[in-house]
């Protein structure tokens, strides 16, 4: 038996692994002091791993003989305290995932690996005493040039690279090309003992802030209810259209909290984070302001994240992951486009940044703005229960009109790619008058439903559907089979329309580069650019490919990834297919998605001072949900929308959980999913209240069946109660981990899943 002192301290450690459990070792005897939230390097199998001490306990609650020693206490003060390690903890718990793996989440790669934090200073290049003494000796060329620009002070590397001092506007282009090689110049005057690199702080580099518009009342009044707010938790739905002004709103809140001497966090969508944005915000706010997205190297992340935790940071603006950025000095967060699906984590830890940084905002007591033109039903809900303040702007807030939007039916046209003649009689139209044409399709990705061409006939389930609201049936086994999404029903796709007889039943529109082909045949003459993951994979590449295609007349066809960002001021003509998708999606938040993307696209429309049309193509011109958003815009939409939610009992409603699985063959992965819904049927029981018990339906295939060889089904859970969903996941989870099915199947768990 090894030596250990009387009562050694033991340190459970959470380790990236998907098991629902922690890990003890012995603290190790030298070191960093061992506290909650710091990392260790802990022996685990044959190899190392990197964890975060979860809690300290002692030798008597553990057997502690057995337990090998940690390596070493990688941090003197840990990474996650106060705040963020509640938060961290309440999603673990929220999420049902391992704390481990939601630690892991929240740290960029290099932290979670183990590396140092690292450096936030920023460098900058400095003449020595000789070098002052030097520079008018030196002979003509590039060092000289730089001495003379260092002569007045140190000057930022960034600022060398960007060639230009007086602005710090980071799409400058406009290099100072006499310094063009400053490296070089400044490695010789090193070499030479003239100059020398130093260290500075980061937030040196501030550019003086550029007055914005005068407030319109409606965001004063909007600033005044943000600003009231300041001291506390309060949760600001900001509803405004389009073009409203909600970002001059966003820039006010931030300007109060800074001059508070508080960090501001700005949470946008993943194509909405355009370098446009960050410039206004870095021209605005006078203080540096730090950007965390997709496109950025590990090291550049974990930058951010130091600078935010050692307060050096106070603004940042930053795509779902940011909402684990560290807060010390929190004084608001700011959620852009809140309803936007891109802050939903799809695999991993399947947390949603919107809800995540509520908690976290309540946590630090700070407000949080959530702003949108079409907010998600959960948040409205939420506004009309009173738990959120709800501000709206109600008009465009330059001299932009909104556009004319008129619909097309399409039943019995003869269609080019599924477009209809009269919607490329108004393409046409459009060039001829020199404009901008966006066609525009919407598309999920997902098994289709079945459309009638002739009469927009589709098809729905005998059994779930009532007359207020159908429920659709979706197109599987490669068209042969129709298939209930609810109940599981099955019937084989007729070969005739059963309402009029007709024979044109499809089941999906043309893809984006069918349309792309047809129109560049019909328009020759002018470019057409198609947008989609296809061919634009990065944010930077569709900014580039926007920027060549210039103000110039042309089309642009593409999906989601078109709906916003990048302006395009000479947008005349939006032409919107696919629609009738949307209308008859089996996921019930399909019409929410719909309404939101038809206004977010006829948003781009006629945004400077050309007037825009937006055509929306359909098979059903009558359908309430068009009608009621043509004549009563998205708020008479969601009211109505929330209404058969509320009949539904879908969410917000009611509260889901998605338990999904995929295998080579579908038996085990619904014989995985069945056992664990009887595992939850029983954990369910355990509650007295009959009338709350959860509903489950499954396991039915995923609404894409298959991905990549593997074959998807999955559990719905509903409840009309968020704590017992949540007490009963965690009675049964720990036998659903256990299952001896559950070896043979990869399985996850999906809280609040926005993809039905
Ligand atoms: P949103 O974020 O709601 O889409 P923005 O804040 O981006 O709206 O404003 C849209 C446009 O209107 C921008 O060009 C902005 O500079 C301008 N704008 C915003 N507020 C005002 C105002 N009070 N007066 C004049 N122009 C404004
Ligand atoms: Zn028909
Ligand atoms: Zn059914």
């Amino acid at each position: 038996m090894p030596d250990f002192p009387a009562s050694p301290r033991l340190l459970r450690v959470a380790l990236a692994l998907p098991l629902p459990r922690l890990f003890d070792y012995l603290a190790p005897d030298s070191g960093p002091e061992p506290h909650p939230g710091s990392r260790v390097r802990v022996p685990f199998g044959p190899r190392e791993r990197v964890g975060v001490i979860a809690s300290l306990v002692d030798s008597t609650q553990a057997d502690a003989p057995a337990l090998k020693p940690a390596f070493a206490i990688i941090d003197e003060t840990p990474l996650f305290a106060g705040e963020l390690l509640t938060s961290l903890r309440w999603l673990a718990r929220y999420t049902h995932a391992p704390l481990g793996e939601v630690f892991a989440a929240a740290l960029p790669g290099p932290l979670r690996h183990g590396e140092p934090l690292p450096d936030t200073h920023a460098w900058a290049w400095q003449l020595t005493p000789a070098g002052h003494a030097a520079v008018d000796r030196l002979r003509a060329g590039r060092p000289r040039e730089l001495a003379s620009r260092l002569q007045t002070g140190a000057v930022d590397e960034d600022r060398l690279d960007a060639g230009t001092s007086a602005t710090d506007s980071p799409d400058a282009a406009v290099a100072d090309t006499t310094l063009a090689d400053w490296r070089a110049a400044a490695r010789s005057l090193a070499k030479r003992g003239l100059a020398e690199r130093i260290a500075v702080p980061a937030s040196q580099a501030a550019p003086t802030p550029q007055p914005g518009p005068t407030l319109n009342p409606e965001q004063q009044a909007a600033v005044d209810t943000v600003l009231a707010h300041r001291h506390g938790f309060a949760p600001v739905l900001l509803d405004g259209v389009t073009g409203s002004g909600k970002t001059e709103v966003y820039l006010h809140a931030i300007g109060d909290c800074l001059a508070r001497g508080r960090q501001a966090l700005v949470l946008v969508p993943e194509i909405g984070l355009t370098p446009q944005l960050l410039s206004r915000f870095r021209a605005r706010l006078g203080v540096p302001v730090h950007a965390l997205h997709s496109g950025l190297s590990d090291g550049e992340r974990a930058r951010t994240w130091a600078a935010c935790l050692r307060g050096e940071a106070r603004v940042v603006v930053g795509t779902r992951s940011a909402v684990f950025l560290p807060l010390p000095d929190a004084g608001i967060i700011i959620i852009d486009e809140e309803h936007d699906g891109s802050f939903k984590q799809l695999d991993g830890i399947r947390y949603h940044a919107r809800d995540f940084a509520l908690v976290r905002a309540k946590a630090l007591d700070v407000p949080i703005v959530l702003g949108s033109a079409t907010p998600s039903l959960e948040s409205l809900r939420n506004a009309q229960a009173g738990r959120y303040a709800h501000l709206r702007l109600g008009r465009r807030a330059g001299h932009a009109q909104p556009p004319q939007v008129r619909v097309l039916d399409v039943r019995k046209r003869p269609l080019l790619a599924g477009l209809s003649p009269e919607l490329l009689e108004a393409v046409g139209q459009a060039l001829a008058a020199d404009g901008q044409v966006l066609v525009f399709k919407n598309r999920r990705g997902y098994a289709p439903v079945l459309l009638c061409h002739d009469c927009g006939w589709s098809a729905q389930c005998r059994h779930c559907s009532t007359p207020a609201q159908g429920t659709p049936m979706t197109v599987h086994a490669g068209g042969r089979r129709l298939q209930c999404h609810h109940c599981g029903a099955r019937r084989p796709t007729p070969n005739a329309c059963p309402d009029c007889g007709g024979l044109a039943l499809q089941s999906q529109g043309a893809g984006t580069e069918r349309i792309e082909e047809a129109l560049r045949e019909r328009f020759p003459d002018v470019p057409v650019l198609r947008i989609d993951r296809g061919t634009t994979r990065r944010r930077d590449a569709l900014e580039q490919h926007l920027r060549d295609f210039g103000d110039t007349r042309g089309i642009l066809v593409g999906t989601q990834m078109l709906a916003k960002g990048h302006d395009l001021p000479n947008l005349t003509l939006v032409a919107v297919v696919g629609i009738d998708e949307g209308l008859f999606s089996a996921d019930f938040r399909a019409p929410e998605k719909l309404a939101q993307l038809l206004i977010q696209v006829a948003g781009r429309a006629g945004r400077a001072d050309k007037p825009g049309l937006v055509l929306l193509q359909t098979h059903h011109p009558e359908h309430p949900l068009l009608s009621t958003l043509l004549s009563g815009g998205y708020g008479a939409f969601a009211q109505l929308e929330l209404e058969q939610r509320g009949a539904a009992v879908f969410p917000p409603f009611a509260h889901l959980a998605m338990l999904r699985a995929e295998a080579r063959q579908v038996e085990p992965a619904d014989a995985f999913l069945l056992a664990a819904r009887r595992a939850i049927e029983q954990a369910d029981r355990l509650h007295d209240d009959r009338s709350s018990a959860l509903e489950i339906s499954g396991p039915l295939p995923a609404p894409m069946p298959r991905r990549a060889g593997y074959q998807r089904s999955q559990l719905l859970l509903s409840g009309i109660h968020r704590q017992r969903l949540h007490t009963t996941l965690d009675t049964a989870l720990p036998a659903i981990h256990a299952l001896p099915e559950a070896r043979k199947v990869r399985w996850s768990l999906d809280v609040d899943p926005i993809d039905l």
